[in-house]
């Protein structure tokens, strides 16, 4: 599949990989928006959030917990963080396989930036 995240995950073009498990890997986003900035991701192909299936939600929960956990580890947990999900065109998705960013390490506003 011609998937650039797949690809990641297949091993078949280089990833900064941080965590790795069965279902989720998590690698340096290559254009960075804070001193961390980290993708989480299912190791299954899916293409948006509109494609998520109720069998997914377990699937879901565990980037979220993954994020949750990197945080904890990198020490920016308490002071916080930012995760996001982007969803088509309007959204920002640019990569048509879903991913969740966790942002740390510097001041966000809300809304925007
Ligand atoms: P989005 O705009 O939400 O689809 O996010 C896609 C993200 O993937 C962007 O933040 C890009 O910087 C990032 N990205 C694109 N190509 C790569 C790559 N080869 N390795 C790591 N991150 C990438
Ligand atoms: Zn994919």
């Amino acid at each position: 599949m011609d998937c650039l995240f797949c690809k990641i995950v297949n091993r078949e073009i280089p990833g900064d990989i941080v965590f790795e498990d069965d279902e989720v890997l998590a690698f340096n986003d290559i254009n960075p928006q804070a001193p961390t900035h980290v993708l989480i991701i299912p190791k299954r192909h899916i293409a948006t959030l509109n494609d998520l299936e109720e069998g997914d939600l377990a699937l879901v929960g565990r980037l979220q917990y993954v994020a949750a956990r990197l945080a904890r580890e990198r020490g920016f947990a308490e002071e916080g963080y930012r995760v996001v999900m982007n969803c088509n065109d309007l959204g920002g998705q640019t990569v048509y396989h879903i991913h969740m960013h966790l942002m740390g390490g510097r001041r966000f506003t809300w809304p925007a930036g």
